[in-house]
């Protein structure tokens, strides 16, 4: 396994676009809410999107979660407790921005 600089920047950023992409659907999620009530009028369309945002929610978080760290190889915002908003490796303490 490749453990290059390349290989832990390119990590890191996977990881970055991951808590973005958790953070955006959260914030999207009263918008995208209010927006869809007033495109449809059926309440089981928007229940049914609403319970597909959630689950999307859910995978997000998850993913962000259970991010491998490019250098440590361990979770990389689970040490001896979990922080998803930590600027670094709860293990290694490797920063999450770059070396
Ligand atoms: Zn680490």
């Amino acid at each position: 396994m490749e453990q290059g600089k390349g290989a832990i920047e390119s990590g890191l950023r996977r990881i970055r676009i991951r808590r973005w992409v958790s953070y955006g659907l959260f914030v999207g999620w009263l918008p995208c809410g209010i927006a869809v009530s007033k495109v449809t009028s059926s309440g089981k369309i928007d229940m049914t999107l609403a319970l597909v945002y959630m689950v999307a929610i859910l995978i997000s978080g998850v993913m962000v979660g259970f991010s491998i760290c490019p250098r440590c190889k361990q979770y990389f915002f689970m040490g001896t407790y979990t922080n998803t908003f930590s600027a670094k490796c709860m293990n290694c303490g490797l920063p999450l921005s770059g070396e």
